[in-house]
């Protein structure tokens, strides 16, 4: 059962990028009823990135304040990630928690893709929170502290027929919050990633009716806010979230198999194949935590080879 104490964010400032509709907004408005400033970010566009508007914004920061919060809107694409740190600066002088959350689709298959949906779609889910997140890098730095949430999917995790530039988007956020876990830790600055099923206009036709309207938005916000609160311990995390559901996810290594004979002879295509059975068993992994782990049993392989085990 949960505490009786509520937990709050007052005195912190919060930019939700993408508020303006869908799940992003769902955060926004958690996150300023528990007392956080927010600025609401949103550019605007249709869901494959066309147009711009400032309605989308504006509308939740008005939701905010008729609740009694504080909110002021951005408009600017993530791609110009300064700028939205900058409205943060300017409004509330500091800046605690980033959700990067924005996000289009250009779904097409591999053979149809052109450039301009290749590039867009990395540039406003890979390039856009790489923007914002460095921006706010340094104001978190000088504060020590600060909590980063990345969206990735399923889509990038599983692979999805039609979204090759979506689901590297995705992956490569899960890499660049491996990297900003790292970097941020010191800081005490934490970096997740959220992964998130929900209806929204984005999944709207691609979900089946009858898991589109249990699949609420509002049902992520607790566990992506929650990431973000200070009695939040998690760093380089990966939590899937669905209808009121969430677990961590992470990425597990067999225990592999030596492809040479010995240590004085080389690998051979026979000897590989003659392995495979042990290279792709997976009855016995583990989860590895870092590179310098994955690297450390790499030199234990080399001692065993030698000693002819
Ligand atoms: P949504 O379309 O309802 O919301 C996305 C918002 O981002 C929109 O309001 C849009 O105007 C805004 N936006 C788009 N480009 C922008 C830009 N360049 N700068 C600023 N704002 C921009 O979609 P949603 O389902 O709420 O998705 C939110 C995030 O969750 C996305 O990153 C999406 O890829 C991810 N996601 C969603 C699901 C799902 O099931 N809905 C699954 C996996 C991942």
């Amino acid at each position: 059962m949960p505490s009786a104490a509520k937990l709050r964010f007052d005195g912190r400032v919060a930019i939700v990028t993408g508020a303006g509709a869908g799940l992003g907004r769902e955060y926004a408005l958690l996150l300023a009823s528990r007392g956080a400033k927010v600025v609401v970010n949103d550019l605007g566009g249709s869901h494959v990135g066309e147009g711009a508007s400032q309605r989308a914004a504006d509308v939740v920061v008005e939701e905010i304040r008729k609740n009694g919060g504080e909110a002021v809107a951005d408009y600017n694409s993530v791609i110009d990630g300064a700028k939205v740190v900058d409205t943060a600066i300017k409004a509330f002088g500091r800046v605690d928690i980033l959700i990067n959350n924005a996000g289009i689709l250009r779904d097409r298959s591999i053979i149809k893709t052109t450039d301009q949906d290749w590039n867009l779609v990395l540039d406003v889910h890979l390039k856009g929170s790489f923007k914002c997140t460095q921006a706010a890098f340094p104001h978190m730095k000088a504060q020590n502290y600060g909590r980063i949430i990345m969206t990735a999917s399923n889509s990038g995790i599983y692979g999805n027929f039609g979204q090759a530039n979506y689901s590297a988007a995705k992956m490569g956020l899960v890499g660049l919050a491996n990297t900003v876990a790292i970097e941020g830790q010191k800081n005490n600055i934490h970096c997740n990633v959220i992964i998130p099923t929900a209806a929204s206009r984005m999944t709207e036709g691609i979900l089946p009716d009858i898991l589109f309207q249990e699949l609420k938005p509002s049902l992520i916000a607790p566990v992506v806010v929650y990431l973000c609160h200070e009695s939040c311990e998690d760093n380089g995390s990966y939590i899937e979230s669905a209808a009121g559901w969430a677990t961590k996810v992470h990425t597990v290594r067999g225990k592999g198999a030596v492809v040479r004979p010995s240590i004085d002879e080389p690998s051979t295509l026979e000897y590989v194949q003659s392995a495979w059975n042990k290279v792709t068993d997976m009855s016995q992994a583990t989860h590895i935590n870092s590179i310098s782990e994955a690297s450390g049993s790499l030199l234990q392989v080399l001692e065993n080879l030698k000693a002819g085990d």
